[in-house]
């Protein structure tokens, strides 16, 4: 009696595909050629097994035997790289946000357009421009909004990375995904590299991820220092965000000596920010001084003033247009043809808005974020 082994015999092939694909796109070009010698072996031991199949799995076999002997190093190199450039594709976006949608930081701002005209203008040798910043500061607190105005104003390429997103995805492949990001930048200078939670990048994690993110983070740094942009067409600035910079070392932020604290809005950058976020709606009725000082009391950041806004301007929509949803049944066209109705702002709209928005923060964290950047911040 002959055993049935096709069961576990599939299955055998399946893992060794997988594990052949994997080694693909790892670029090991002597492992995959072993899996795919042994997908065709299984193949035939296949054919032995199963008498009634035995053609269909030798043809199957002689096609491994020859994607192992015809596996190109270039081939797979080339295949990894098309697979990060469309995924570096969908990191890139052309910024249309300009300096006025930022409320506050004034001087920070200057720092960062200082940065740009200084990349743009012709210059003697010396003056190098910087090349990386790294901006720190509780959440919400406009350090994206920074980047993409920065992008915005150039006209630059610009790409925004989660480092944290970075390393799952591509875990050991991250730091070859870096060198495409910056062959890319380069190609489509001037750019602007924004890498949010740049702490995910920190030595002091997990055995594993210290291993793929250190890689990660020299790769980073490399092209950092790499190439010099002697001229605007080689422009690639790094933008590094983190919402918690003590997750930093010291060997990190030697190499960041520019670190500029984004802190929360004072009353004055409260009262441009909901005037940014409360724009084409009259709001001569609100005071504005007492907004401001209650998000400045309730440690609002921008994002939390944005979302203040939003809920308050829907108050006011909902009183002013109590039968909204009749229009549910008209056509896209037919909607454009009608208008919403809108009235000023006044205090009440915001009265249950404050109760709706809570912020991630206490007095004890902020103090935390002051106390580091007076050790290691940008002194003004
Ligand atoms: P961060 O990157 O610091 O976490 P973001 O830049 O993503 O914060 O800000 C989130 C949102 O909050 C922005 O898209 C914007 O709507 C609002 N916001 C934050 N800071 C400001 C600011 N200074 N001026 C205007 N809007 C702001």
């Amino acid at each position: 009696m002959t055993i049935d082994l096709s069961g576990a015999l599939l299955s055998a092939f399946e893992k060794a595909k997988k594990e052949y694909k994997k080694e693909v796109e790892n670029g090991n070009i002597e492992l995959a050629k072993e899996k795919a010698m042994e997908c065709s072996r299984i193949l035939k031991a296949l054919a032995k097994n199963v008498p009634s199949y035995s053609n269909f799995y030798l043809d199957k076999a002689k096609k491994w035997q020859k994607i192992a002997e015809n596996l190109d190093k270039k081939e797979i190199e080339k295949e990894t790289t098309d697979e990060f450039k469309s995924y570096i594709e969908t990191l890139i976006s052309k910024s249309s946000v300009t300096w006025n949608e930022i409320g506050g930081l004034e001087k920070v701002k200057q720092l960062m357009m200082e940065t740009i005209v200084l990349a743009g203008l012709k210059k003697p040798e010396s003056v190098k421009p910087w090349r990386g910043i790294l901006l720190f500061g509780p959440p919400g607190t406009g350090k994206t909004l920074l980047a993409a105005a920065s992008a915005g104003s150039l006209n630059a390429t610009f790409f925004n990375v989660e480092a944290g997103k970075v390393l799952s995805k591509y875990f050991g492949e991250s730091s070859k995904l870096i060198s495409t990001l910056y062959k890319v930048a380069r190609e489509r200078a001037p750019s602007i590299v924004f890498i949010d939670e740049f702490d995910a990048l920190s030595l002091s994690r997990g055995m594993d991820v210290s291993e793929a993110s250190r890689r990660m983070l020299s790769t980073l740094l490399a092209n950092l220092d790499g190439f010099q942009d002697k001229n605007y067409n080689e422009f690639v600035l790094t933008l590094a965000a983190t919402n918690t910079p003590w997750d930093l070392d010291e060997a990190i932020l030697s190499r960041f000596p520019r670190r500029i604290f984004v802190p929360l809005p004072d009353k004055k950058a409260c009262m441009e920010i909901i005037k940014i976020h409360a724009k084409g709606i009259d709001i001569s009725k609100i005071n504005l001084s007492q907004l401001a000082e209650m998000c400045v009391k309730r440690l609002y950041s921008g994002r939390e003033i944005a979302s203040l806004c939003q809920l308050a301007i829907w108050n006011m929509i909902r009183e002013e247009n109590r039968n909204l949803i009749k229009y549910a049944n008209l056509s896209y066209e037919e909607l454009t043809k009608k208008s919403l109705k809108v009235r000023a702002l006044e205090m009440r709209d915001f009265a249950n808005a404050f109760d709706r928005v809570k912020t991630p923060l206490t007095k004890d964290k902020l103090r935390k974020y002051e106390e580091w950047n007076e050790r290691y911040g940008e002194k003004f």
